[in-house]
């Protein structure tokens, strides 16, 4: 099938669109689709990944915010049949439309990079729903997300989708691939929801709420930080020294915060 014509990339949309098929056909190895699979892809374009998906699926949905673009997408698709789009905003859409009983759901995207932070908060949501996410973001998000404690890059995102997820930096892609190219390189991030998980539901709600608050000030130390989480009579029961600063706790000593917050 012809391929689709490259509109003007709307740059506010965060339009870099793959046009390197061996790095295309890389991802798809990553995702390792089969045809039973529920997979869901944020941001489908012009299908650049759409269709590399697709001869393996029996069915596809797809979230995209751009009217325009569709029509290309959808007239250029050869399983067009298998391809359910959604003209939605990824960030508002409730996956909860898409699940089917016994097949957890699947994520793939190219994510739009102004957004790509907010919508990983937003399908964290989900992730009791989810089987795998596999997302090519910016190189640093990507970085901050697997990122260790003790490194510049750990903070806020690390600690929140490494508590929900197992995460995993798979490869690099310089902006050669792209179509208009990217100032920065990109990496291809997978992510798996860890079982059983420590904290009910209403604790995970304590735990972003206090991450956010002991990464307000980097510099700063967890007990000016944690003034309003933690009380200085609840320390003790932590065994978490005060002095120390955010990006030395490790996920489980978090999830020790917040249980005796
Ligand atoms: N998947 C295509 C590819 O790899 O060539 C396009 C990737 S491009 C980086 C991001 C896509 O996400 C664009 O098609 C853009 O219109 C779409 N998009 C941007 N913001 C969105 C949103 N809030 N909800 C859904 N799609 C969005």
């Amino acid at each position: 099938m012809q391929k689709p014509r490259l509109p003007t990339a709307k740059k506010r949309l965060g339009q870099n669109f793959l046009t390197n098929n061996a790095i295309i056909e890389k991802i798809v190895r990553a995702i390792k689709p089969q045809a039973e699979d529920n997979m869901l892809e944020i941001g489908p374009g012009l299908g650049a990944m759409t269709n590399a998906l697709l001869p393996h699926l029996n069915q596809l949905k797809a979230v995209e915010i751009d009217t325009d673009l569709i029509p290309e997408l959808v007239s250029h698709c050869e399983y067009r049949d298998r391809l359910t789009v959604y003209n939605e905003d990824a960030l508002a859409f409730n996956l909860g439309r898409v699940l089917v009983e016994g097949s957890k759901l699947r994520v793939v995207g190219n994510l739009p990079y102004n957004i790509s932070t907010p919508l990983l908060f937003h399908l964290m949501r989900f992730v009791d729903d989810l089987r795998d996410g596999h997302f090519m973001l910016q190189k640093e998000v990507v970085d901050r997300i697997v990122a260790k404690p003790g490194s510049k890059d750990y903070g806020r995102l690390s600690v929140m989708l490494q508590y929900y997820c197992a995460v995993e930096k798979l490869f690099i892609v310089t902006p050669g691939a792209f179509t208009p190219r990217p100032k920065v390189d990109s990496a291809i991030l997978r992510l798996v929801p860890r079982q059983n998980r420590e904290l009910s539901a209403q604790k995970e709600r304590e735990l972003e709420h206090l991450v956010k608050q002991a990464f307000s000030q980097r510099r700063k130390t967890l007990r000016n930080n944690l003034k309003g989480c933690i009380s200085p009579g609840q320390w003790e029961s932590t065994g978490i020294d005060p002095a120390r600063r955010a990006e030395t706790l490790t996920v489980d000593e978090f999830i020790i915060l917040v249980q005796n917050a």
